[in-house]
């Protein structure tokens, strides 16, 4: 079976670089497409509560029969539950509907800087993570001022930091900001949601056919080649596993380059919502 790397994260545990997205995935659907994921490998799993299908995760989860000790699992803190003590309540609710007794990995889901309780949900996550309910933590959506804020208020950099990004959209701003504080990106929107001709893009299409590979693994290539994780949505088993199969091959520096350059620069290649307007 493909063996997929893991990468260290600054707890000192350690995240498989590709994984399962289940984002819009229906709650009813959820454990079908978990089921057949763990089938073709994938052993990372992402959720959040506000996806409403952590318990179709879970059963696939206990289902599967593979030991806890090899899957590595996130699910993040909906904006609704940063204030006071609500982050406690939300972690033992998703780990109920998960079966868990902790996850690998919890972050808060976005800063919602409007209602400024994202600093009070990155301490209340600390606790959490010392309690032994998560074993690493990590932020959503956040942009520098955000981190050096949470940096600034309790000392902790974030494991990861999970935000949209994808060849139109490289926010190399809070990259650099990773690179100086050890943290590690993860990036949502791998592929574009396909919400822009990202396959179509020549760099990415001729690298394809160089390869003899999808424009999609290009893409994932792309990224896992950056150092970033990954984890592609899909409810086809066909897709998952050409998602899972990119250990085969290499881009090339001028492939990467090429690829590279297809951000428009100016934020106009963003295809989700914007970190300081989602309140
Ligand atoms: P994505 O870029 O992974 O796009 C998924 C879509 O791409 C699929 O619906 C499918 O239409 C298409 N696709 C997948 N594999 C393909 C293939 N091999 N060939 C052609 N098309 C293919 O977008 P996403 O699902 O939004 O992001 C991945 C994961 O990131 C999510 O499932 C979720 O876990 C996470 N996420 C997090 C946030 C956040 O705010 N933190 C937001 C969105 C997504």
């Amino acid at each position: 079976m493909t063996s997929v790397p893991t990468i260290a994260l600054n707890s000192g545990h350690h995240i498989p670089q590709l994984g399962f997205g289940v984002f819009q995935i229906p709650p009813a659907e959820a454990e079908e497409a978990v089921t057949a994921a763990l089938e073709v490998g994938y052993r990372h799993i992402d959720t959040a509560a506000i996806y409403g299908n952590e318990q179709g995760v879970g059963s696939a989860i206990a289902q599967s029969g593979i030991p806890r000790e090899e899957l590595f699992v996130t699910t993040k803190l909906w904006n609704e539950s940063q204030a006071g003590e609500a982050p406690h309540d939300a972690i033992r609710e998703s780990l109920e509907k998960l079966g868990l007794e902790y996850v690998d990995l919890y972050l808060t889901h976005w800063p919602t800087p409007e209602k400024d309780t994202y600093s009070n949900a990155w301490e209340k996550l600390i606790e959490i993570r010392d309690a032994g309910l998560s074993r690493s933590i990590g932020v959503s959506n956040h942009l520098p001022e955000h981190l050096d804020r949470l940096v600034k208020d309790t000392g902790v950099v974030p494991a990861v930091d999970q935000i949209e990004l994808h060849p139109a959209h490289q926010q190399n701003d809070v990259l650099a900001w990773a690179a100086e504080h050890g943290m590690h990106i993860e990036s949502w929107g791998p592929l574009g949601q396909g919400k822009y001709p990202l396959f179509e893009a020549p760099a990415v299409a001729k690298a394809a056919a160089s390869h003899e590979v999808s424009p999609a693994q290009v893409v994932l290539r792309w990224h896992l080649q950056r150092g970033i994780i990954v984890f592609p949505k899909s409810s086809h088993r066909e897709r998952m596993a050409e998602n899972f199969d990119v250990f085969g091959f290499e881009l090339t520096a001028e492939e990467l380059t090429r690829i590279d350059a297809l951000d428009p620069g100016d934020g106009s290649g963003r295809v989700g919502g914007h970190p300081l307007e989602v309140n």
